[in-house]
């Protein structure tokens, strides 16, 4: 087992406050959330970030995203609307080196982003 926090969490042995899962994906609250509703939607197999990805997780990348949005409307973001991030490496904001992507809503978000 590597030392990857996201991986610990999507493999339960590192507590999440969990979403969802299946056999590929899970989904959890942020531990620091930035919103009233912020949710993180990974992949269970370590991906490093989005620029590691290639035309064989095409399929997955479409799931990541259908869940979150899905995800999204469940959490009351259907009429507001809500933000899907995916912070690519340290100069973009990158802190967890498992790909992830931030789901925000339940205030006003202002763009662009800092
Ligand atoms: P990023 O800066 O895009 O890599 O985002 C990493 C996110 O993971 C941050 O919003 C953190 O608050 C969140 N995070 C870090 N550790 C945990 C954890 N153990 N459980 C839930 N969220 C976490
Ligand atoms: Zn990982």
């Amino acid at each position: 087992m590597n030392d990857c926090v996201f991986c610990g969490i999507a493999a339960g042995k590192i507590p999440s406050k969990k979403i969802f899962e299946d056999d590929e994906i899970f989904a959890f609250h942020d531990i620091d959330p930035k919103a009233p509703t912020h949710f993180l939607v990974i992949p269970k197999r370590h991906i490093e970030n989005l620029m590691e990805c290639g035309a064989e997780d095409e399929a997955l990348l479409g799931k990541l995203l259908v869940k979150a949005q899905e995800t999204a409307k469940d959490l009351g973001c259907g009429e507001s609307g809500a933000r899907f991030v995916i912070n690519c490496k340290s100069g973009a904001g990158q802190t967890v080196g498992h790909l992830h992507i931030h789901v925000l809503g339940g205030r006003e978000l202002k763009w662009p982003p800092g």
